[in-house]
Protein backbone atom coordinates (compact mmCIF):
# COMPACT_ATOMS: atom_id res chain seq x y z
CA UNK A 1 0.00 0.00 0.00
CA UNK A 2 1.37 3.66 -0.75
CA UNK A 3 1.95 6.23 2.16
CA UNK A 4 3.18 9.71 1.92
CA UNK A 5 5.05 8.55 5.57
CA UNK A 6 6.88 5.57 6.46
CA UNK A 7 8.28 5.34 9.68
CA UNK A 8 10.89 2.76 10.35
CA UNK A 9 10.48 2.03 14.49
CA UNK A 10 7.43 2.84 16.32
CA UNK A 11 9.18 3.98 19.77
CA UNK A 12 8.62 7.42 21.41
CA UNK A 13 10.09 9.93 18.34
CA UNK A 14 8.05 7.84 15.73
CA UNK A 15 5.07 7.52 17.34
CA UNK A 16 5.22 11.35 17.83
CA UNK A 17 6.03 12.03 14.17
CA UNK A 18 3.53 9.53 13.19
CA UNK A 19 0.81 11.98 15.20
CA UNK A 20 2.22 14.80 13.96
CA UNK A 21 2.55 14.44 10.62
CA UNK A 22 -1.22 12.36 10.50
CA UNK A 23 -2.98 15.22 11.75
CA UNK A 24 -1.57 17.35 8.89
CA UNK A 25 -3.99 14.13 7.01
CA UNK A 26 -0.76 12.78 5.82
CA UNK A 27 -1.46 9.02 5.32
CA UNK A 28 1.15 7.34 7.71
CA UNK A 29 2.44 3.72 8.26
CA UNK A 30 4.73 2.44 11.36
CA UNK A 31 6.93 -0.50 11.02
CA UNK A 32 8.13 -2.19 14.49
CA UNK A 33 10.20 -4.67 14.60
CA UNK A 34 8.83 -5.81 18.15
CA UNK A 35 4.91 -7.33 18.83
CA UNK A 36 4.06 -3.88 20.15
CA UNK A 37 5.04 -0.18 19.88
CA UNK A 38 6.95 1.90 22.05
CA UNK A 39 8.24 -0.78 24.91
CA UNK A 40 11.18 0.80 25.85
CA UNK A 41 8.76 4.26 26.70
CA UNK A 42 7.33 1.83 29.59
CA UNK A 43 10.66 1.03 30.49
CA UNK A 44 11.45 4.91 31.12
CA UNK A 45 12.36 6.45 34.44
CA UNK A 46 11.83 3.41 36.36
CA UNK A 47 8.53 3.48 35.09
CA UNK A 48 7.60 6.76 35.81
CA UNK A 49 8.75 8.53 32.38
CA UNK A 50 10.55 11.42 32.99
CA UNK A 51 9.23 13.22 29.64
CA UNK A 52 11.18 16.22 29.69
CA UNK A 53 12.78 18.93 32.01
CA UNK A 54 12.12 22.74 32.38
CA UNK A 55 16.10 23.90 31.87
CA UNK A 56 15.76 26.73 29.62
CA UNK A 57 19.01 26.06 27.61
CA UNK A 58 18.29 22.24 27.14
CA UNK A 59 20.58 22.01 24.38
CA UNK A 60 23.45 22.53 26.68
CA UNK A 61 23.22 19.11 27.79
CA UNK A 62 23.56 17.15 24.58
CA UNK A 63 26.63 16.28 23.05
CA UNK A 64 25.52 18.26 19.95
CA UNK A 65 24.22 21.19 21.22
CA UNK A 66 24.46 23.25 18.07
CA UNK A 67 23.00 20.61 16.07
CA UNK A 68 19.89 20.28 18.76
CA UNK A 69 19.48 23.96 19.47
CA UNK A 70 17.24 24.33 16.38
CA UNK A 71 14.80 21.70 17.08
CA UNK A 72 14.94 21.99 20.79
CA UNK A 73 13.94 26.12 20.48
CA UNK A 74 11.16 25.76 18.04
CA UNK A 75 9.94 23.20 20.35
CA UNK A 76 10.39 24.33 23.72
CA UNK A 77 8.84 23.87 27.10
CA UNK A 78 5.33 25.27 26.08
CA UNK A 79 5.22 23.48 22.55
CA UNK A 80 5.94 20.04 24.31
CA UNK A 81 3.39 20.45 26.86
CA UNK A 82 0.76 21.84 24.59
CA UNK A 83 1.99 18.35 22.12
CA UNK A 84 1.23 16.38 25.42
CA UNK A 85 -2.42 18.14 26.42
CA UNK A 86 -3.17 17.42 23.06
CA UNK A 87 -2.80 13.47 22.79
CA UNK A 88 -4.59 14.10 26.70
CA UNK A 89 -1.28 14.03 28.83
CA UNK A 90 -1.22 16.41 32.05
CA UNK A 91 2.62 17.19 33.13
CA UNK A 92 3.93 17.55 36.71
CA UNK A 93 7.41 19.01 37.21
CA UNK A 94 9.66 17.91 40.10
CA UNK A 95 12.98 19.15 40.79
CA UNK A 96 12.84 20.37 37.20
CA UNK A 97 12.01 16.96 35.65
CA UNK A 98 8.69 17.09 33.68
CA UNK A 99 6.76 13.48 33.98
CA UNK A 100 3.67 12.50 33.14
CA UNK A 101 0.79 13.57 36.33
CA UNK A 102 0.21 10.24 36.49
CA UNK A 103 3.21 9.34 37.31
CA UNK A 104 2.75 6.41 34.47
CA UNK A 105 5.06 5.44 31.49
CA UNK A 106 2.18 3.23 30.54
CA UNK A 107 -0.33 6.46 30.40
CA UNK A 108 2.09 7.90 27.87
CA UNK A 109 2.56 5.12 25.47
CA UNK A 110 -1.49 4.11 25.68
CA UNK A 111 -2.20 7.64 25.12
CA UNK A 112 0.11 7.72 21.58
CA UNK A 113 -1.02 4.99 20.78
CA UNK A 114 -4.58 6.01 20.51
CA UNK A 115 -4.09 9.11 19.10
CA UNK A 116 -2.46 7.36 15.87
CA UNK A 117 -4.70 5.17 15.87
CA UNK A 118 -7.75 7.28 15.95
CA UNK A 119 -5.82 9.54 12.94
CA UNK A 120 -5.81 6.23 11.06
CA UNK A 121 -1.92 5.83 11.45
CA UNK A 122 -1.35 2.00 10.04
CA UNK A 123 0.69 0.38 12.55
CA UNK A 124 2.56 -3.23 11.34
CA UNK A 125 4.00 -4.80 14.60
CA UNK A 126 6.55 -7.77 13.88
CA UNK A 127 7.87 -6.17 10.85
CA UNK A 128 11.68 -5.70 11.46
CA UNK A 129 12.87 -3.91 8.13
CA UNK A 130 16.17 -5.09 7.57
CA UNK A 131 17.15 -3.17 3.90
CA UNK A 132 16.08 0.38 3.09
CA UNK A 133 17.17 1.48 -0.66
CA UNK A 134 15.93 4.58 -2.61
CA UNK A 135 12.20 3.66 -3.94
CA UNK A 136 11.70 3.29 0.25
CA UNK A 137 9.61 0.08 -0.16
CA UNK A 138 9.84 -2.21 3.48
CA UNK A 139 7.42 -5.30 4.47
CA UNK A 140 3.44 -3.81 3.05
CA UNK A 141 4.48 -0.84 2.57
CA UNK A 142 5.67 1.47 -0.10
CA UNK A 143 6.29 5.41 0.91
CA UNK A 144 7.10 8.52 -0.71
CA UNK A 145 9.22 9.66 2.63
CA UNK A 146 11.03 7.59 4.72
CA UNK A 147 11.52 8.86 8.47
CA UNK A 148 14.14 6.42 10.81
CA UNK A 149 13.10 6.79 14.15
CA UNK A 150 15.07 3.48 15.24
CA UNK A 151 16.36 4.54 18.10
CA UNK A 152 19.69 2.35 19.91
CA UNK A 153 20.81 -0.50 20.76
CA UNK A 154 21.27 0.87 24.30
CA UNK A 155 19.23 -1.82 26.73
CA UNK A 156 16.79 -3.87 24.72
CA UNK A 157 17.02 -1.86 21.90
CA UNK A 158 17.83 -2.74 18.46
CA UNK A 159 21.12 -1.09 16.68
CA UNK A 160 19.36 0.01 13.05
CA UNK A 161 21.31 2.92 12.12
CA UNK A 162 23.12 0.55 9.46
CA UNK A 163 19.68 0.75 7.72
CA UNK A 164 20.78 4.12 6.43
CA UNK A 165 23.96 3.40 4.94
CA UNK A 166 21.86 2.07 2.07
CA UNK A 167 21.16 5.81 1.21
CA UNK A 168 24.78 6.85 1.66
CA UNK A 169 24.87 8.12 5.32
CA UNK A 170 27.64 7.40 7.80
CA UNK A 171 27.66 6.28 11.36
CA UNK A 172 29.79 7.34 14.33
CA UNK A 173 31.44 4.52 16.77
CA UNK A 174 28.84 3.88 19.32
CA UNK A 175 29.42 3.20 23.16
CA UNK A 176 26.85 2.69 25.58
CA UNK A 177 25.82 5.62 27.94
CA UNK A 178 24.01 6.54 31.06
CA UNK A 179 25.25 3.30 32.01
CA UNK A 180 27.65 1.59 34.72
CA UNK A 181 31.13 1.84 34.55
CA UNK A 182 33.92 -1.56 34.82
CA UNK A 183 36.46 -0.57 36.69
CA UNK A 184 39.73 -2.26 38.49
CA UNK A 185 38.91 -4.46 41.57
CA UNK A 186 42.07 -3.30 43.31
CA UNK A 187 39.79 -0.73 45.36
CA UNK A 188 36.73 -2.56 45.05
CA UNK A 189 37.59 -5.00 47.64
CA UNK A 190 34.45 -5.92 50.48
CA UNK A 191 32.42 -3.26 48.87
CA UNK A 192 29.65 -4.75 46.63
CA UNK A 193 26.13 -3.58 47.60
CA UNK A 194 27.21 -0.23 49.15
CA UNK A 195 25.66 2.24 48.18
CA UNK A 196 26.85 6.18 48.93
CA UNK A 197 26.16 9.41 47.88
CA UNK A 198 30.30 10.84 46.41
CA UNK A 199 30.97 13.55 44.28
CA UNK A 200 32.96 11.83 41.68
CA UNK A 201 35.04 12.84 38.92
CA UNK A 202 36.76 11.15 35.53
CA UNK A 203 40.27 11.78 35.05
CA UNK A 204 41.99 11.27 31.96
CA UNK A 205 45.82 12.39 31.02
CA UNK A 206 45.40 14.64 34.45
CA UNK A 207 42.82 16.03 33.17
CA UNK A 208 39.21 16.72 34.46
CA UNK A 209 36.52 15.04 32.25
CA UNK A 210 33.18 15.39 34.23
CA UNK A 211 32.06 15.69 38.00
CA UNK A 212 29.00 14.53 38.97
CA UNK A 213 27.70 14.35 42.40
CA UNK A 214 25.10 11.29 43.38
CA UNK A 215 25.02 7.93 44.06
CA UNK A 216 27.73 5.10 43.65
CA UNK A 217 26.79 1.70 43.95
CA UNK A 218 29.58 -0.91 44.19
CA UNK A 219 29.43 -4.29 41.88
CA UNK A 220 31.75 -6.32 42.31
CA UNK A 221 33.48 -5.48 38.81
CA UNK A 222 32.91 -1.85 38.96
CA UNK A 223 30.24 0.92 39.78
CA UNK A 224 26.62 1.81 39.28
CA UNK A 225 24.37 4.69 40.21
CA UNK A 226 23.29 7.99 39.37
CA UNK A 227 27.13 9.29 39.53
CA UNK A 228 28.52 7.17 37.38
CA UNK A 229 25.87 6.87 34.98
CA UNK A 230 26.76 11.14 34.92
CA UNK A 231 30.63 10.20 34.25
CA UNK A 232 29.74 7.63 31.45
CA UNK A 233 27.76 10.20 29.23
CA UNK A 234 31.17 11.87 28.97
CA UNK A 235 33.47 9.36 28.77
CA UNK A 236 31.16 8.00 25.81
CA UNK A 237 31.71 11.22 23.63
CA UNK A 238 35.32 10.82 23.89
CA UNK A 239 35.03 6.82 23.13
CA UNK A 240 35.93 6.24 26.54
CA UNK A 241 39.86 7.54 26.65
CA UNK A 242 42.21 5.50 29.33
CA UNK A 243 40.62 7.01 32.43
CA UNK A 244 40.31 6.70 36.45
CA UNK A 245 37.75 7.43 39.00
CA UNK A 246 38.36 9.69 41.99
CA UNK A 247 35.12 9.66 44.52
CA UNK A 248 34.71 12.40 47.44
CA UNK A 249 33.28 10.68 50.08
CA UNK A 250 32.56 13.51 52.22
CA UNK A 251 32.32 16.15 49.95
CA UNK A 252 30.64 18.89 52.19
CA UNK A 253 34.38 18.79 54.15
CA UNK A 254 37.30 20.34 53.09
CA UNK A 255 40.57 18.18 52.92
CA UNK A 256 41.62 20.25 56.44
CA UNK A 257 37.95 20.09 58.23
CA UNK A 258 37.64 16.26 57.12
CA UNK A 259 41.24 15.91 58.89
CA UNK A 260 40.36 17.81 61.88
CA UNK A 261 37.19 15.22 62.23
CA UNK A 262 38.90 12.32 62.12
CA UNK A 263 41.41 13.63 64.46
CA UNK A 264 38.40 13.89 67.30
CA UNK A 265 35.78 10.65 65.61
CA UNK A 266 36.64 7.75 63.61
CA UNK A 267 36.09 7.00 59.88
CA UNK A 268 33.00 4.71 60.95
CA UNK A 269 31.28 7.88 62.41
CA UNK A 270 31.81 9.84 58.81
CA UNK A 271 31.18 6.87 56.19
CA UNK A 272 29.70 3.53 55.15
CA UNK A 273 31.85 0.69 57.30
CA UNK A 274 33.39 -0.98 55.02
CA UNK A 275 34.48 1.89 53.37
CA UNK A 276 36.17 3.05 56.54
CA UNK A 277 37.94 -0.33 56.74
CA UNK A 278 39.34 -0.31 53.26
CA UNK A 279 40.60 3.62 54.15
CA UNK A 280 41.89 2.56 57.55
CA UNK A 281 44.35 -0.63 55.57
CA UNK A 282 45.22 2.65 53.53
CA UNK A 283 46.59 4.38 56.55
CA UNK A 284 46.72 5.09 60.07
CA UNK A 285 46.72 8.48 60.85
CA UNK A 286 43.82 11.19 60.34
CA UNK A 287 45.89 12.91 57.36
CA UNK A 288 45.89 9.85 55.52
CA UNK A 289 43.00 9.02 55.87
CA UNK A 290 41.64 12.52 55.19
CA UNK A 291 43.30 11.99 51.67
CA UNK A 292 41.68 8.62 50.68
CA UNK A 293 38.22 9.35 51.92
CA UNK A 294 38.69 12.71 49.24
CA UNK A 295 40.30 10.75 46.71
CA UNK A 296 39.23 7.21 46.27
CA UNK A 297 40.84 5.92 42.85
CA UNK A 298 39.04 3.63 40.69
CA UNK A 299 41.48 2.74 38.06
CA UNK A 300 41.04 0.60 34.23
CA UNK A 301 37.40 2.69 33.81
CA UNK A 302 35.52 1.00 30.96
CA UNK A 303 32.39 0.76 29.55
CA UNK A 304 29.90 -1.32 31.18
CA UNK A 305 27.57 -3.13 28.78
CA UNK A 306 25.38 -2.14 26.30
CA UNK A 307 22.58 -3.97 27.89
CA UNK A 308 22.44 -1.65 31.15
CA UNK A 309 22.71 1.58 29.50
CA UNK A 310 19.91 4.04 28.95
CA UNK A 311 21.38 5.53 25.80
CA UNK A 312 24.04 5.18 23.06
CA UNK A 313 26.62 7.45 22.15
CA UNK A 314 27.28 8.21 18.44
CA UNK A 315 24.96 7.23 15.78
CA UNK A 316 24.31 8.58 11.88
CA UNK A 317 26.05 11.57 11.46
CA UNK A 318 25.01 15.14 11.99
CA UNK A 319 26.32 17.00 9.10
CA UNK A 320 24.21 14.96 6.76
CA UNK A 321 20.75 16.11 8.15
CA UNK A 322 19.59 19.92 7.88
CA UNK A 323 18.88 20.84 11.75
CA UNK A 324 15.75 22.36 11.69
CA UNK A 325 13.63 19.68 9.46
CA UNK A 326 15.61 16.86 10.48
CA UNK A 327 15.54 15.98 6.57
CA UNK A 328 18.89 14.07 4.61
CA UNK A 329 21.19 16.50 2.49
CA UNK A 330 21.80 13.22 0.88
CA UNK A 331 18.82 11.26 0.01
CA UNK A 332 15.00 13.58 -0.87
CA UNK A 333 12.44 12.24 1.49
CA UNK A 334 14.53 10.51 3.98
CA UNK A 335 14.56 11.96 7.52
CA UNK A 336 15.90 10.52 11.49
CA UNK A 337 14.60 11.17 14.14
CA UNK A 338 15.55 11.01 18.15
CA UNK A 339 18.49 8.56 19.10
CA UNK A 340 19.60 6.61 15.83
CA UNK A 341 21.02 9.86 15.12
CA UNK A 342 24.41 11.06 16.79
CA UNK A 343 23.04 13.17 19.62
CA UNK A 344 22.78 11.81 23.30
CA UNK A 345 21.86 13.99 26.23
CA UNK A 346 21.94 13.86 29.91
CA UNK A 347 20.07 12.54 33.07
CA UNK A 348 17.20 14.35 33.29
CA UNK A 349 14.56 13.72 30.67
CA UNK A 350 16.80 15.21 27.99
CA UNK A 351 16.67 12.34 25.54
CA UNK A 352 13.04 11.85 25.63
CA UNK A 353 12.99 15.39 25.17
CA UNK A 354 15.07 15.26 21.99
CA UNK A 355 13.05 11.95 20.59
CA UNK A 356 9.80 14.21 21.30
CA UNK A 357 10.95 17.43 20.20
CA UNK A 358 12.68 15.96 16.65
CA UNK A 359 9.38 13.44 16.34
CA UNK A 360 7.11 16.50 16.06
CA UNK A 361 10.11 18.46 13.59
CA UNK A 362 9.74 15.64 11.39
CA UNK A 363 5.82 15.65 11.35
CA UNK A 364 5.85 19.05 10.92
CA UNK A 365 8.43 19.58 8.11
CA UNK A 366 7.42 15.87 5.67
CA UNK A 367 5.67 16.79 2.71
CA UNK A 368 2.87 14.97 1.24
C1 LIG B 1 15.77 1.85 31.14
C2 LIG B 1 15.72 3.18 30.43
C3 LIG B 1 15.21 4.28 31.08
C4 LIG B 1 15.18 5.53 30.43
N1 LIG B 1 14.62 6.57 31.08
C5 LIG B 1 14.57 7.79 30.46
C6 LIG B 1 13.92 8.89 31.08
O1 LIG B 1 13.29 8.76 32.14
N2 LIG B 1 13.98 10.10 30.45
C7 LIG B 1 14.61 10.27 29.24
O2 LIG B 1 14.63 11.38 28.72
N3 LIG B 1 15.15 9.22 28.59
C8 LIG B 1 15.14 7.99 29.16
N4 LIG B 1 15.69 6.91 28.50
C9 LIG B 1 16.18 7.12 27.11
C10 LIG B 1 14.97 7.14 26.14
O3 LIG B 1 14.13 6.06 26.41
C11 LIG B 1 15.44 7.07 24.68
O4 LIG B 1 16.41 8.06 24.44
C12 LIG B 1 14.25 7.27 23.73
O5 LIG B 1 13.28 6.26 23.93
C13 LIG B 1 14.72 7.27 22.29
O6 LIG B 1 13.61 7.40 21.47
P1 LIG B 1 13.66 6.87 19.98
O7 LIG B 1 12.35 7.15 19.37
O8 LIG B 1 14.88 7.36 19.32
O9 LIG B 1 13.88 5.29 20.13
P2 LIG B 1 13.01 4.19 20.89
O10 LIG B 1 12.02 4.81 21.78
O11 LIG B 1 13.99 3.23 21.46
O12 LIG B 1 12.23 3.48 19.69
C14 LIG B 1 12.88 2.81 18.64
C15 LIG B 1 11.93 1.76 18.11
O13 LIG B 1 12.42 1.27 16.87
C16 LIG B 1 12.23 -0.13 16.82
N5 LIG B 1 13.19 -0.67 15.83
C17 LIG B 1 14.54 -0.72 15.95
N6 LIG B 1 15.09 -1.26 14.83
C18 LIG B 1 14.04 -1.56 14.00
C19 LIG B 1 13.96 -2.12 12.69
N7 LIG B 1 15.07 -2.50 12.03
N8 LIG B 1 12.75 -2.28 12.12
C20 LIG B 1 11.62 -1.89 12.78
N9 LIG B 1 11.64 -1.36 14.03
C21 LIG B 1 12.84 -1.18 14.62
C22 LIG B 1 12.49 -0.56 18.25
O14 LIG B 1 11.95 -1.84 18.50
C23 LIG B 1 11.81 0.56 19.02
O15 LIG B 1 10.45 0.30 19.29
C24 LIG B 1 15.69 5.66 29.11
C25 LIG B 1 16.18 4.54 28.45
C26 LIG B 1 16.19 3.30 29.10
C27 LIG B 1 16.71 2.10 28.35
Amino acid sequence: MRYDLMIIGGGMSGLVAAVTAARRKLKCAVLEAENRVGKKILATGNGKCNLSNSDPEPWKRFNAPEFVRPVLERYGKERLKEFWLSVGIALRESDGRIFPYSLEASSVLNALRAEAQKLGVGIFTDNAVDKLEKGFKAGPVNADNVLLATGSGATTGRGSAFLAEGLGHKCTPIYPSLGPLITDKRNLKGLKGVRVPVTARAISYGKVMAECSGEIIFKDNGISGTAAFGLSTFLARDGYPDAEVELDFAPDFTYAELEELLERIPPEGVVHKQIALNVRQASHDAGGMARVLKKYVLTGVKPGSMSLAQVASGGLELKDFDPYTLGSRLCRGFFAAGEVLDVDGECGGYNLTWATASGIAVGEHVRS
